[in-house]
């Protein structure tokens, strides 16, 4: 057996395995304990080089996410926290949709996602986020709290696909479940049943709650500004936004700061990119349009 294949089996037979867990004994689940911190070590290179834990295969991460992401639109809707405006939602999918031609130009294997946003009636949460397989969202908070010019929100979710597009959501998993590894670890050592732990759908969700590390921000930050500016949307507003969060910080920290920590220079860093990314589309030509559908 390939070792990514190997990895994989093991990796969802951990999924299945912990979603049944209080129905096995303590033996069992010490196997499976075993069995994932052998292959904690599992790593991968991310698209800029860099070696990534993986416990989750990216394309079991596309799964886990999609259920993951269904549970809480579907939520949200009986809520009735999902926008319905007609011209907000245009605005996202025209802009949304520009990026989404661009990461397909640039990683054809993303072609066949299910891209899609949920704009969540939140005026409080200054927040955005893309799960594996292009299912994102985004809060009003962000337009209300930011007044955000189209450029930046270009780069919001540029930054935001771009963690998708490299394999982020796959390493935040393998680390809500190698943390729930310990959990489970804990329960066997301890023998306390309350230990288990659902599957890695949860993971997923659970993944959304945890800061990406400064190195994947770092990242998204320069891939996030690529797309935006093949787009058709100006690079300098990668400056502007980050601006603005920091203003905002100052009273009330957004959601956004805890789950995305900046890396050290970021606006230098992204300040410094502007140029190169102008090169890349001088006249600031838009885009195609690629369908997005905006969760209702
Ligand atoms: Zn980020």
């Amino acid at each position: 057996m390939q070792i990514p294949q190997a990895i994989s089996t093991l990796a969802s037979a951990f999924a299945n395995a912990v979603a049944s867990s209080r129905a096995k004994g303590a033996s069992h689940r010490a196997l499976i304990v075993v069995a994932c911190l052998s292959v904690l070590s599992a790593c991968t290179t991310s698209p800029t080089g860099r070696s990534q834990l993986m416990l989750i295969s990216p394309e079991s991460a596309i799964v886990q996410s999609k259920q993951a992401y269904l549970s809480t639109v579907g939520e949200l809707g009986k809520e009735n926290k999902l926008v319905d405006d007609p011209r907000m939602a245009d605005r996202v999918a025209t802009i949304t949709g520009r990026l989404v031609t661009e990461a397909i130009a640039m990683y054809p294997n993303t072609a066949d996602w299910e891209w899609s946003v949920a704009i969540i009636d939140d005026d409080e949460t200054v927040n955005a986020w893309c799960m594996a397989g292009g299912r994102m969202a985004a809060y009003t908070g962000l337009f209300e709290q930011l007044q955000l010019t189209d450029d930046e929100f270009a780069q919001i979710m540029g930054h935001e696909i771009s963690h998708a597009l490299a394999n982020h959501t796959a390493e935040r998993m393998s680390r809500a479940i190698a943390i729930n590894v310990g959990v489970i670890a804990a329960g066997v050592a301890s023998d306390h049943h309350g230990a288990a732990m659902a599957g890695a759908a949860v993971a997923a969700k659970l993944a959304l709650e945890l800061p990406n590390s400064r190195v994947a921000e770092a990242e998204a930050d320069r891939i996030g500004i690529e797309l935006a500016a093949r787009a058709g949307y100006r690079a300098d507003a990668a400056v502007t936004l980050w601006e603005k969060m920091g203003s905002l910080s100052e009273e009330r920290p957004p959601e956004f700061m805890s789950t995305h920590p900046a890396p050290e220079n970021r606006q230098a860093a992204l300040q410094a990119l502007v140029p190169e990314m102008r090169a890349l589309n001088p006249t600031g030509t838009k885009a195609a349009i690629s369908p997005v559908t905006i969760v209702r």
